[in-house]
């Protein structure tokens, strides 16, 4: 599974997105929220800043992860950036 948090706002004006692959999506959340998993999720976490758990690709994994990483763009695969957008463009 490789899935995609979303932040509400960006973690000190960058990082907006954290993508990740899993084969327990469930356990791997609970080590993030709890400050056991991403550095990144536990700074944002702490720093008040809300973010969703998107499911992207259930049958992918690290091979898949590391595709989009190597692109640096995380936000043009995100469904909540994405949706936003094409609401304002309506
Ligand atoms: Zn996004």
């Amino acid at each position: 599974m490789v899935y995609l948090y979303h932040f509400v706002k960006p973690y000190r004006g960058r990082a907006q997105h954290y993508l990740g692959s899993t084969n327990d999506l469930k356990r791997r959340h609970q080590e993030h929220i709890s400050g056991r998993g991403s550095p990144l999720i536990r700074a944002a976490l702490a720093a008040g800043i809300d973010m969703y758990c998107i499911p992207l690709f259930p049958n992918e994994g690290h091979k898949l992860e590391r595709a989009i990483k190597l692109q640096k763009n995380s936000r043009r695969i995100c469904p909540l950036c994405n949706t936003y957008k094409r609401f304002k463009l309506a």
